[in-house]
């Protein structure tokens, strides 16, 4: 284990070619969305209402500035004469108007940003419990190939992209669109002249942005990637951290990572220049366009073809019409980004699990004296390796109640014997009974659920004690609990801990020593209380107190149940009923400790140099 955690010289090309690869995206990827967002119609339409009244109402705002400045400010009477006692009252009035169309564009913006983020929140937290919940039912082969931070960064990463467009800027999108458009109709309508010098003027700032923004895109991926590139390293290195110290190589690990983040730099650097001449085009060339828009309109209130309110109003409707466009840009650009994200998504909710449970289960018999279990003639590689059987006609039949031991060299097949067991892969050839049943025509979950386990290296999770057990049966009692763990010999030394069985155990709490652990995964499995047990001894020597315990609790959950145990103490296969020996996946020897020994052949050999007394 220690050595394939072992930092490996820097992969750059896979991580940057996985998060480049993902990175494009048509548009239309996004429709994978669409079952996330349906559940939400209602709410999506609400949302809708409330943007198009929003831009309605800022649509509004320059014709109530007109009618401000045309008939409050420059208000004449008839004769030409100013009535200065009428002037004040309609300007009060159209004060009030701007007012109120204020007021609306800020309730219904309100009420547009609200239900929109909510969206957003809520689709990206169904998108990452679909996702997570899919992951969670991959067969181990999912995960030989996929790499944990990679389903990681798309829980994280990806989703927050698609959160970005879902909660605003799509809205921000269609927003800008219904304003752009609208603000480009009243200008058509009101000015058809000034309007074709605008639509080309802004033609020519759109489409060097477009082109330039592009390659500007380019740049950021770049550099997201190289960052990528960093964080893979020191992952790997943190997760290694014991190995890099013994090793004493903390500098050279240090120089490794600033080089991959000096090149992250450099592509940041390049990224920012990109950008800053595309600011510095844009602000430049819109300024010019408005400005001559503004030079022309004056011209024309001069000469007294237009009136001033009728300038005042276009150029706010210019403004609009110019920072829709930019905003729609900018939203196309994270349309995209999001797009790859939900590309990785769907492609990750695509992914089916090579083992899948029945589809008309035969029931599962409930067993109380264990299960019969039946191998009959199994050839099985991994699928990483199609060339080494890794079980090769391998037949064996073990009665209920009964305990098997197996025993052999380190890769022999012993515990690729509980994965096919446990329906974690599924041989090539022959097949596996249960009672009777073949496994593949069991609901997996039944299959499991006839099944405990202990693993040579328990794993305790960031929870009480009592918990920790619990695991083995959600439902359990505590009386039930403690029952389990006293049985496992665990009892005493969990009331002894600080909190007793309310201590918290695994990484953030109390270690337990390796017999400590054995014990409560023993404890865990008597809870589950299923008809076959799997154990796989740990191969470390414990000190003379815990092995007793150990070897009692294994005992005490052997009892009543069929048993396949991973041997590696004597003490274990003199108890076996049966020893089964196996070399480069094949059964070579079979029988009880004291004929094998008398057959002083592959069995005595190991036996002499493996077992722990
Ligand atoms: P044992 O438990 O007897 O030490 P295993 O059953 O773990 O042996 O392994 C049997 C063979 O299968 C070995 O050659 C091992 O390298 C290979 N193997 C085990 N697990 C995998 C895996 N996940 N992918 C590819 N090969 C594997």
């Amino acid at each position: 284990m220690v050595t394939s955690a072992l930092p490996s010289s820097p992969s750059p090309t896979s991580a940057s070619a996985s998060t480049a690869a993902g990175a494009k995206g048509s548009p239309r990827s996004l429709s994978g969305l669409l079952p996330f967002l349906l559940p939400y119609r209602f709410r999506i339409g609400l949302a809708i209402v409330f943007l198009v009244l929003a831009a309605a109402a800022t649509l509004a705002f320059p014709l109530a500035l007109r009618t401000l400045i045309d008939q409050g400010l420059v208000h004449t009477g008839a004769d030409g004469s100013v009535d200065r006692g009428a002037q004040v009252l309609a300007l009060r009035d159209h004060f009030f108007e701007l007012f109120a169309v204020a007021a609306a564009l800020g309730l219904f913006s309100a009420a547009r940003f609200y239900t929109v983020s909510w969206l957003g929140e809520r689709v990206t937290a169904d998108i990452r419990n679909a996702v997570y919940a899919h992951v969670l039912r991959q067969s181990p082969e999912f995960f030989e190939t996929t790499q944990t931070g990679e389903v990681l960064s798309r829980l994280t990463v990806d989703t927050t992209l698609v959160q970005t467009v879902v909660g605003s800027s799509l809205s921000m999108g269609l927003r800008n669109a219904v304003m752009g458009l609208g603000a480009l109709g009243v200008l058509v309508w009101t000015n058809p002249v000034v309007m074709t010098q605008v639509f080309g003027i802004l033609v020519l700032i759109v489409l060097p942005s477009a082109w330039f923004g592009r390659r500007v895109r380019k740049l950021s991926r770049a550099s997201q990637d190289r960052v990528a590139d960093s964080s893979a390293i020191a992952a790997e290195v943190l997760n290694a951290i014991p190995v890099v110290q013994s090793y004493t190589a903390e500098g050279r690990e240090a120089t490794r990572f600033n080089a991959s983040t000096a090149a992250a730099f450099q592509t940041a650097v390049g990224r920012s220049k990109a950008r800053s001449v595309l600011v510095a085009f844009i602000i430049i060339a819109t300024s010019a366009a408005l400005l001559w828009g503004l030079y022309q309109g004056t011209q024309a209130v001069l000469q007294g073809s237009i009136t001033a309110g009728h300038l005042g109003q276009t150029v706010v409707y210019v403004i609009i019409l110019a920072s829709a466009t930019a905003v729609l840009g900018e939203v196309y650009g994270d349309v995209l980004r999001a797009a790859g994200a939900s590309e990785r998504l769907m492609e990750l909710l695509a992914t089916e699990s090579p083992i899948k449970s029945a589809q008309n289960p035969t029931p599962a018999l409930i067993t109380s004296a264990g299960s019969a279990i039946v191998f009959e003639n199994i050839n099985f590689n991994y699928p990483s390796r199609p060339l080494q059987p890794a079980l090769a006609d391998f037949s064996l039949a073990v009665a209920p109640g009964e305990t098997v031991a197996l025993v052999g060299a380190s890769g022999a097949g012993k515990s690729t014997v509980f994965q096919l067991l446990l329906r974690f892969y599924d041989p090539q050839n022959g097949s596996i009974r249960l009672d009777g049943v073949a496994t593949p025509d069991l609901a997996l979950n039944d299959l499991r659920q006839h099944i405990g386990i202990v693993p040579q290296d328990a794993v305790m999770f960031s929870t009480s004690a009592m918990e920790n057990i619990r695991y083995g049966r959600p439902d359990a009692t505590d009386a039930e609990v403690m029952a389990a763990a006293e049985s496992a010999f665990a009892h005493a030394f969990i009331t002894a801990l600080p909190e007793g069985y309310n201590t918290f155990l695994g990484e953030r709490g109390v270690r337990l020593s390796g017999g400590q652990r054995q014990r409560v995964a023993i404890a865990r499995a008597m809870l589950k209380n299923a008809p076959l047990l799997l154990l796989d001894e740990a191969t470390s020597a414990l000190d003379a107190e815990s092995e007793r315990m150990v070897q009692a609790a294994l005992e005490s959950a052997m009892r009543g149940r069929t048993t396949l145990v991973i041997a590696h103490r004597l003490a274990t296969v003199q108890q076996a009923n049966r020893i089964v020996v196996l070399e480069h996946g094949r059964i070579v020897e079979q029988g009880t400790h004291a004929a094998l020994v008398a057959q002083d052949g592959v069995y005595a050999r190991l036996a002499a140099l493996q077992f722990t007394v």
